[in-house]
């Protein structure tokens, strides 16, 4: 172990095989590294999958905007957005979907062959889908009461913009269709759920108890980890403020 990375990073357990490590408020901010960012990565060495609630773009997508802080492979970076249509082209290959979604998720869904519709779907699947507008909810709305699971890529309904301001996200999407078809049950694929930590290890082929959680959100990131029986490690100490 590197004792000097050990006092840089408080908390950081360097003992695991394997790291799930959040991407807003753990390695970037308003799309800048943080201060540790350069030395967490460099800690890790590689061993490490990004788990993150992004319910708006591609692994490909994201390993793009973060080519200049990082060089990853798009096997290393699980998004809610993607696993939650990745599942549902696994188990439901033949479902209708109405996908509330960005174009990326969108051409991914279809190159997966899912059956994209606006007209009576099976599934009402939402994305952060900035398009998103009064039709999107009438089709859901309608498409709930008529039957269709909801699935909810990222529970979330807002992250800190650049100056602490709210910035909308999935989960506030996934409100104002309930607000309007009714409360019902439905599946969240985003943490504090299991199926981003599940695929995720996976990815860095460790079991739960090898594996060490990295993030700022003790609500998602920690309370997840800890049901999949994976340790956290809350990177607000990295700020030294805690
Ligand atoms: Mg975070």
């Amino acid at each position: 172990m590197d004792s000097g990375v050990t006092l840089a990073l408080p908390g950081l357990d360097l003992s695991a095989r394997g790291y799930l490590v959040d991407l807003d408020g753990t390695l970037i901010s308003g799309g800048r590294p943080l201060p540790w960012t350069a030395t967490l990565l460099a800690a890790l060495a590689g061993r490490f999958v990004i788990v993150s609630n992004d319910a708006e773009h591609t692994a490909a997508e994201l390993a793009a905007k973060l080519a200049h802080l990082v060089r990853l492979d798009v096997s290393q970076i699980v998004l809610a957005g993607e696993c939650a249509i990745r599942l549902l082209a696994r188990d439901r290959p033949a479902a209708r979907v109405l996908l509330l979604a960005s174009a990326s998720l969108r051409q991914l869904a279809a190159d997966l062959g899912l059956g994209l519709t606006d007209d009576d779907p099976d599934v009402v699947l939402v994305g952060r889908d900035r398009d998103f507008s009064y039709a999107s909810i009438a089709r859901a709305a309608r498409s709930l009461h008529r039957g269709a699971d909801l699935i909810v890529a990222n529970p979330d309904t807002s992250h800190p913009g650049p100056g602490g301001e709210p910035v909308p996200e999935t989960g506030a999407l996934a409100a104002a269709i309930l607000a309007a078809a009714g409360h019902r049950s439905y599946r969240v694929i985003g943490k504090p759920e299991p199926a981003l930590f599940e695929d995720g290890l996976v990815r860095l082929g460790c079991a739960a108890a090898e594996a060490l959680m990295i993030g700022d959100n003790p609500a998602t990131d920690g309370a997840g980890a800890a049901a999949a029986g994976i340790r956290f490690c809350d990177a607000r100490l990295f700020r030294g403020d805690r």
